[in-house]
């Protein structure tokens, strides 16, 4: 039996979100939120592995209450807890604060073997959060796995595969240990609408709110006092125009193209 632990935010699906260039913040409000896409995957190999292991599945989201709608999904596809950490002390967290509060968060479900989050998120995408985790908690961390290889049970020993540019690693890890994958590693499960209904109806039965109160947490470590980051600027990237001549084929126009390409400082 083993404890999975899976960190899921709750983001603004960014195609839809706008820039306020006077305040220099995205527009939130209005804006359609999802699941983070990594997250799914990560779910969903938190799923497997309990499939093919046993154990349990617990979510984990520090949010505004919004994000309440995302641990809804989770239960759907199948996770067996959401834990909810809500509180105003939380807000203005940075990375590290938020990375601080999720693992002592964790901590307190007790009992955890692998954590996973997505590689990284589709709002700030930092892809801090997990190997912070790893790090608070004194245990491994592995990013960008592609597949689990085995599980051993007894031992309590993992070997899994990472991804890397020319092939892949293969790692052996005592466990716990924490985890991240990205998109593709592979297909989430859809939501099961019998389930997605009795998360609706009883929420209290698969979702806990937490707040400060809940956690062993040291209060100069969580929210923006916890948060070393200062975020001084915000900008957005200017947006290319592209530039369009057609020209019918001949030498001259070959070394008119090539003069103008030169001009244009491409050649
Ligand atoms: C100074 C400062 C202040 C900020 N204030 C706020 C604020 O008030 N409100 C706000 O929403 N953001 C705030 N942010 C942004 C916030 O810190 C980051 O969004 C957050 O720390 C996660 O970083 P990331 O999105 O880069 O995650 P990544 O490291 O890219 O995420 C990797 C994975 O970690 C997991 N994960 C990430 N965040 C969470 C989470 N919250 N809960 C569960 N799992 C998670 C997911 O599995 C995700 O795929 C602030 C940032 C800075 C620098």
């Amino acid at each position: 039996m083993l404890n999975m632990v899976v960190g899921v935010k709750w983001v603004p699906d960014t195609a839809d979100v706008k820039f306020d260039p006077a305040k220099g913040t995205l527009i939130r409000e209005g804006v359609e939120s999802i699941i983070n896409p990594p997250d799914l995957n990560a779910i969903e190999l938190a799923l497997s592995i309990k499939e093919k292991y046993g154990g349990k599945v617990y979510v984990i989201s520090m949010s505004p209450p919004a994000a309440l709608k995302g641990l809804k999904i989770a239960i759907a596809m199948g996770a067996d807890k959401a834990i909810l950490l809500t509180d105003r002390r939380f807000a203005g967290a940075d990375t590290l604060a938020t990375s601080y509060t999720l693992a002592m968060a964790i901590r307190k479900i007790g009992s955890y073997d692998i954590i996973i989050f997505g590689e990284e998120t589709i709002d700030s995408a930092t892809g801090h959060v997990g190997p912070e985790v790893g790090e608070i908690l004194g245990i491994s961390h592995v990013s960008y796995i592609k597949r689990i290889l085995n599980i051993d049970l007894t031992s309590k020993i993992i070997e899994l595969e990472r991804e890397v540019e020319n092939g892949v690693e293969v790692y052996k890890s005592k466990l716990p240990i924490v985890v991240s994958v990205g998109v593709g590693v592979n297909n989430p499960r859809y939501p099961i609408p019998i389930r997605r209904l009795h998360a609706e109806i009883e929420t209290d039965k698969y979702i806990e709110i937490w707040g400060l109160s809940n956690i062993d947490a040291e209060l100069d470590r969580i929210g923006l006092q916890g948060s070393p980051t200062r975020v001084i600027k915000i900008i957005a990237a200017p947006t290319v125009q592209r530039r369009m001549e057609v020209f019918q084929y001949s030498k001259e126009v070959l070394n008119l193209m090539v003069k103008r390409l030169r001009e244009c400082e491409v050649l």
